[in-house]
């Protein structure tokens, strides 16, 4: 099989550990640090403590040596993939190197180990760094107000629409509907309905995009807002947003922007520009924070002048102390706002990743980062057309999205060729999403990745087209190089065993 494998993929079956879980192992007694004795009469917990407090439920604990932990974490560690380790084409969650400039700035000790509940007058850098970091956002997308405190892009788009209704209900109707293109993110709908809202789905055109008339025909004095992903999820800019926002204002809507995909135009073009009324960005896409494996991310919340009251508390103001200087204050005194949407600030760490790499790549920085995001998508594209079915024609921006189509001819599915890429060494693209695209493919390189990586990626798909060709049935047994083979998903998904019991 190694012939199908080009020498560029990094997947190879070398030094691959075996490892069991730690129970089971180990010996009574063992330790894994050597303490002196106690100079206190030892206590037995179970006559010291309530009983809600001891833990019973696990039987048998372990008792291991330090090198048994670490071996068995480090091994368990290189059984997965990360941005770390290679490229990971996961399109739609743009998964890209983060650099380790962001991380030594999180880890400073003055920002790292600051208490939420500091008195503001200890904790005036952090503060400055949140201000300073929603004027870049709101400079970036068009805004003139930001809220940095929803924990994710899905909880951002939560704030925004219950900005939306604290909007139309101070105009003395919320009203019912929010409109929802097939093209957008899924967790617009989920949104919606979460704010209350109900979803209304609309078709987007042959072409990928949304039609203005397609909007018109759905819209009248119950629709809140839209809700456009842009660009959408087939990585294909919304060209008629202008004339979209023109016909949700001209019935009292608002159109929100889903901008978790943001890298596609950052520096280049503003939602705020585009009508747009408000938007969430995630900052560990767009900006620097490593997600996946539930991670935490930041879906800071911009928004346009007339929406500002309603933004979540506390915001932060700036003001001027008594001899002039700067001074960061926390104003809860809002009484329009939605009210707390996170506990204490958000994800403070995940702000200086993002506010780091702003200061480092600066605006020009930003421009060229996105036309890398752009140009890598494209060149992907062009070395895959000949082997992939590209369901639409239309320019991509930072993604694409390739279908199924030709190998499923053979009966090898979109699931076959994911599982495949893995022997090749690559994480998996996005697969069956979205979902206007039966079978897709969804390839997002990301500005991260060198043109020799992304030939590398190209090369790998186009040997699992042509293994598709000549030897189909082989690929239903990927992948067949990892430790752990092909899963059984919908009995992953149904039955999942997250707790070790003895004698499994
Ligand atoms: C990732 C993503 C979201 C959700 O963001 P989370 O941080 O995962 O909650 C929403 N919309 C789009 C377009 C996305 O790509």
């Amino acid at each position: 099989m190694s012939d199908r494998f080009p020498n560029s993929s990094p997947g190879a079956s070398g030094l691959q550990f075996r490892e069991e879980v730690l129970f089971g192992r180990g010996s009574p007694g063992r330790r894994g640090a050597s303490l002196p004795e106690a100079g206190v009469p030892e206590a037995d917990p179970a006559s010291e403590l309530p009983p809600e407090l001891l833990r019973s439920e696990i039987e048998g604990m372990p008792e291991l040596s330090e090198p048994e932990v670490v071996r068995h974490f480090v091994r368990l560690s290189q059984w997965n993939y990360g941005i770390d380790s290679g490229p990971y084409p996961l399109g739609s969650c743009t998964m890209k190197y983060n650099p380790k400039s962001s991380e030594a700035a999180a880890r400073l000790p003055g920002f790292a180990s600051a208490h939420p509940m500091l008195p503001e007058e200890d904790c005036q850098g952090a503060l400055q760094l949140g201000f300073d970091l929603e004027r870049a956002l709101c400079e970036i997308t068009g805004f003139s107000a930001a809220t940095l405190q929803p924990a994710a892009g899905a909880q951002g788009e939560l704030c925004g629409l219950l900005m939306i209704r604290a909007y139309h209900a101070a105009r003395g109707n919320p009203r019912k509907k929010v409109l929802v293109p097939d093209s957008a993110h899924g967790t617009n709908p989920a949104t919606a309905t979460l704010a209350g809202y109900q979803a209304v789905e609309i078709a987007s055109g042959p072409d990928g995009v949304v039609e203005p008339a397609a909007v018109a025909k759905a819209l009248d004095g119950d629709v809140a807002a839209l809700m456009m992903t842009n660009p959408n999820t087939l990585g294909i800019f919304e060209r008629n947003v202008r004339e979209i926002a023109a016909l949700l204002h001209e019935k009292g809507a608002l159109l929100y922007n889903d901008g978790a995909n943001l890298n596609a135009l950052a520096g280049v073009a503003r939602p705020g520009d585009m009508g747009v009324d408000l938007m969430h960005l995630n900052l560990h896409k767009t900006f620097a924070t490593p997600h996946g494996g539930g991670g935490p991310g930041s879906g800071p919340v911009a928004v346009a002048e007339p929406l500002a009251p309603f933004l979540p508390v506390p915001t932060i103001r700036k003001t001027l102390g008594d001899g002039g200087e700067a001074r960061y204050v926390l104003d809860h005194d809002r009484p329009q706002s939605i009210g707390r949407l996170r506990t204490f600030w958000g994800n403070f760490g995940m702000w200086v990743r993002a506010y780091a790499l702003i200061r480092e790549w600066g605006p020009e920085g930003i421009r060229r980062t996105a036309q890398l995001a752009v140009l890598n998508a494209n060149y992907l594209r062009k070395l895959l057309e000949g082997s992939y079915h590209l369901p639409y024609a239309a320019a991509s921006l930072h993604e694409v999205v390739f279908s199924d189509k030709r190998q499923k001819a053979r009966g090898v599915s979109a699931l076959d060729v994911a599982k495949r890429l893995i022997d090749h060494g690559f994480h998996p693209p996005t697969i069956y999403f979205p979902l206007v695209v039966p079978g897709a493919l969804m390839l997002e390189p990301t500005e991260t990745e060198s043109p020799e990586s992304v030939e590398a990626l190209a090369a790998a798909l186009t040997a699992i087209a042509a293994e598709a060709e000549e030897n189909p049935d082989a690929l239903h047994a990927a992948p067949t190089r990892t430790v752990v083979r092909r899963v059984d998903e919908v009995r992953a998904a149904r039955q999942p065993v997250l707790r070790w019991r003895p004698g499994r």
